[in-house]
């Protein structure tokens, strides 16, 4: 795959393109951190073109999510805007959406505006069974001695934190 320069004009019309849809997915945030997109996040789990149509799917981080409504409208909007054919989302329930998905550029854009992204691999089972709530480092200071203060912060995905060292409050984004 030939990557799409920035600058390169979007068409509007003609059969959807890969390149350009994943490439206009990737301007889509996820409306609870908007530092980071939902191909980052690994929302987007697949993008499907025919000379008629295109196909994405979607794995929400969390079934529960009301953002999920906003980013299948967004998403839409956003392949929409490179294909005048038709589009359709798919949502993928199985396998569930695991933390890991995340890029790594992108824990770091949610570190650098405070909110401590979920650990690689803390989603299994095992993990979610018993959290180690102790050990999620602030995103400020980098500290471990952190504490859980409620467990939702600003929106239902997050739970709000606060440094023990910095005393700084963060979200940290719960891995499911
Ligand atoms: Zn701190």
């Amino acid at each position: 795959m030939t990557p799409v320069l920035p600058d390169e004009p979007l068409p509007r019309r003609g059969p959807p393109d890969p390149r350009l849809v994943w490439r206009a997915l990737g301007t889509v945030a996820d409306p609870e951190l908007p530092a980071v997109s939902i191909v980052e996040l690994g929302i987007v789990r697949g993008v499907e073109c025919t000379a008629d149509e295109c196909i994405v799917t979607l794995t929400p981080t969390y079934s529960g999510c009301p953002a999920t409504r906003v980013i299948e409208a967004d998403a839409r909007a956003a392949v929409a805007s490179v294909t005048d054919r038709r589009v359709r989302m798919l949502t993928a329930l199985a396998p569930a959406w695991r933390s890991d998905w995340i890029a790594p550029e992108a824990r770091r854009k949610l570190a650098a505006c405070g909110i401590a992204p979920p650990r690689p691999g803390g989603a299994g089972p095992a993990i979610t069974m018993t959290p180690d709530r102790s050990a999620i480092r602030c995103p400020h200071c980098g500290s471990r001695r952190t504490e859980e203060v409620a467990r939702f912060g600003s929106t239902a995905c997050k739970a709000q934190h606060r440094c023990r060292d910095c005393l700084e409050p963060f979200d940290y984004f719960k891995p499911h």
